[in-house]
């Protein structure tokens, strides 16, 4: 898979953000076989599944057609959650720092700090990559929140839950606007129901950095979250 920069109108796209081209797969979701109930694929292979639960098919073609920078891949955004690799350029996160943290930058329209244990689907970041995120990224500019953590343990998954009778999704009102329902690995009826979209992992040993000079003084007005 390409780590070099694309570029789309003079913007770098950040690494997981999908084109296109990368339009979401939509084979029919069919009772699992063997396996106890749950879904699956008619046609599944071993790389449709996790850890056992099911994930949405992506195509992987970035660089083809337009991007969607507020989007996320989510085969890359799986990629960049289990191998700390940066979701703007798809290097290796870690190892930036004398100290072993990694910086998390998401967006947030209130600006509120990342807390304690917070889970998230967003992957990490290098310092510059962030940077350079908040400034340019259209999603960013209305609001961001930035710490440095810890220890990042795999929580779970992102995905669309199933209604086991009818096989519809069927969301619960707790899902995100992507229809997309936080389930626990350790939740195992409804693991066996969610389509999984994103790989999430909870933040452990968080501080929040200091937004203000994180951004430098190059930041225009309103790329930074309004004070909370
Ligand atoms: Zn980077």
């Amino acid at each position: 898979m390409t780590r070099s920069p694309l570029y789309w109108r003079g913007l770098r796209v950040p690494w997981i953000a999908p084109w296109s081209a990368e339009a979401t797969g939509k084979p029919p979701i069919v009772p699992r076989r063997r396996v106890g109930p749950g879904i699956g694929y008619q046609d599944e292979h071993h790389t449709d599944r996790r850890d056992d639960v099911l994930w949405i098919r992506v195509p992987l073609t970035p660089g083809r057609g337009t991007p969607h920078f507020a989007g996320v891949h989510a085969l890359r955004q799986r990629q960049a959650m289990d191998r700390d690799l940066c979701q703007v350029c798809g290097r290796l996160a870690v190892g930036d720092r004398p100290d072993g943290r990694v910086l998390f930058l998401m967006h947030s329209a209130s600006g509120r700090p990342v807390s304690e244990g917070e889970l998230t689907a967003a992957p990490p970041v290098h310092e510059a990559c962030a940077r350079e995120a908040v400034l340019e990224c259209p999603h960013l500019r209305r609001g961001w929140t930035a710490a440095l953590v810890k220890h990042t343990p795999a929580w779970g998954v992102a995905g669309i839950l199933y209604q086991p009778r009818t096989l519809r999704p069927r969301p619960t009102s707790s899902a995100d606007s992507d229809g997309l329902d936080l389930v626990s690995y350790e939740d195992d009826v409804r693991l066996r129901w969610v389509l999984a979209a994103r790989m999430v992992v909870a933040l452990h040993g968080v501080e929040e950095v200091d937004v203000a000079s994180f951004a430098g003084s190059a930041a225009p007005a309103g790329s930074r979250p309004p004070a909370s």
